[in-house]
């Protein structure tokens, strides 16, 4: 791996030192410590580009951030601490020397397995068999993973294989109901196709319901977020590129994910291959396209043919959506749209619940801390269903409402939207019995 400058100095001089995103963090507001709050991880980048040495307690400071970029939309002065994070965290990747087990592991998971269809595929089938041939319940029953340290992290976590996986849609194309208003192209996401397979189909049901004919390109591959997330910028550019090269060999009005971890960083594949002349400008025009799909729903004439869906809701904040991509409104419009729905705001809606890609696996400790608060502010709102917008929140959300929480149900908006078109459904198909009936 190449060596990496780290963060511009242009970006770590915005930082003013006012300290107005402190409490925008959540590692600050639980450990009330300088250097695990923005501004001082700012200082303490400043320190490295001013030649200090890559210490471990730098490197423990910067990976229990949780990159949620809650400080930057505090920010007044508009510093980029998404952009320094990654850039810091590329450059500690670049200079350590990692041991046989740690190369071993990043090898196996960001090369052979979140690239390859045919991998995950695999790695799918086999947790489904774990999980449905009890074997799952037997090792949570005897805690034999506790003596292997973040390994029982792992499993807690591990989602539910949901097949049959969504492999069999790539490569299709899904017509519109109706009339024809849009030709779109879905990012099908990695392991989403084995453990959010229901949510994927959810995804094009709505979408082909609001006018969309659905493209699901067979060559597209992972988006690289985790990659990126985990300093591995190479492999990330090497992803990028080839999603760019397959969605803008078509012709789309839209460029649809569901996913708001991975649309951040798709959305930010121009800052990712800016020192790249072949791919900038295709990079730029990628972006144009790309639409996370509440942002995208909330932007059309939405289809009103709803039934009702009686429940008391309140809507978490994705990070990379309100943070990342500045989207909060969109989710709110949709789920007020919806018939029979009580809309209750949390407090601190737009606090990081603690799940952050991997974050909860390697820093389970802090990341449960986190959740916990989480889960006192979803009490205030009595809501039984938790609505959010990325995969990883529902996940940890999921366990916060099993820990700490009263068993709330926990959706995706667009999920809540299907089962809302699949009333009406339900009472049409009703009337239309009773009509022939009478
Ligand atoms: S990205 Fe999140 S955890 Fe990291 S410094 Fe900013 S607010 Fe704190
Ligand atoms: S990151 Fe922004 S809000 Fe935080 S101390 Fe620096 S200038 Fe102030």
């Amino acid at each position: 791996m190449a060596e990496s400058s780290g963060p511009a100095q242009a970006d770590l001089d915005k930082c003013v030192h006012c300290g107005l995103c402190l409490n925008a963090c959540p590692t600050y507001r639980e450990l009330g410590i300088e250097m695990d709050s923005p501004r001082g991880r700012i200082y303490q980048m400043n320190q490295v580009a001013s030649g200090a040495p890559i210490t471990d307690t730098y490197i423990r400071h910067l990976d229990l951030c949780l990159a949620c970029r809650g400080c930057e939309t505090a920010c007044p002065s508009g510093v980029p601490y998404g952009r320094l994070i990654e850039d810091a965290r590329e450059q500690i990747r670049s200079q350590e020397k990692p041991s046989w087990l740690t190369r071993l592991t990043r090898a196996l998971v960001f090369q052979k397995l979140l690239p390859s269809r045919t991998s995950l595929q695999l790695a799918g089938t086999l947790l489904y068999l774990y999980q449905v041939s009890g074997l799952q319940r037997l090792v949570r029953f005897t805690g034999v993973l506790k003596l292997f340290g973040k390994l029982s992290n792992l499993e807690a976590l591990t989602p539910n294989a949901e097949a049959p996986f969504f492999y069999s849609k790539i490569g299709k194309t899904f017509p519109a109901l109706g009339e024809r208003r849009y030709r779109v192209g879905f990012l099908a996401g990695c392991i989403a196709n084995v453990a959010f397979a229901r949510l994927n189909e959810a995804t094009v049901r709505v979408l082909q319901r609001n006018g969309c004919e659905v493209v699901i390109p067979a060559a597209q591959n992972c988006c690289g977020a985790l990659h990126l997330h985990s300093g591995l910028a190479d492999q990330a550019r090497a992803l990028a590129r080839n999603n760019i090269d397959v969605f803008l060999g078509e012709d789309f009005d839209a460029l649809i994910t569901n996913a708001a971890g991975c649309g951040s960083t798709l959305k930010e594949y121009d800052h990712l291959l800016h020192a790249d002349p072949a791919y900038r400008d295709r990079a730029l025009a990628f972006k144009e396209k790309m639409k996370d799909i509440t942002e995208f729903l909330a932007s059309i004439e939405l289809n009103p043919e709803m039934g009702p869906v009686d429940a008391v809701a309140t809507y978490q904040d994705s990070c990379h959506l309100a943070h990342g991509q500045k989207i909060r409104v969109a989710p709110r419009k949709l789920l007020k749209a919806i018939p029979g729905l009580r809309f209750r705001e949390m407090p601190m809606a737009d606090l990081c619940c603690g799940s952050a890609g991997i974050y909860n696996i390697v820093q389970s400790e802090m990341a449960n801390q986190i959740l916990q608060r989480k889960m006192e502010f979803v009490a205030t709102t009595k809501a039984s269903l938790i609505v959010t917008a990325n995969p990883g929140c529902m996940l940890q959300l999921s366990a916060g409402a099993r820990l700490y929480g009263s068993g709330q149900r926990v959706a995706h908006v667009v999920e809540v939207l299907d089962e809302a078109y699949k009333a009406y459904d339900a009472a049409l198909s009703r009337e239309t019995k009773k009509a022939i009936a009478s």
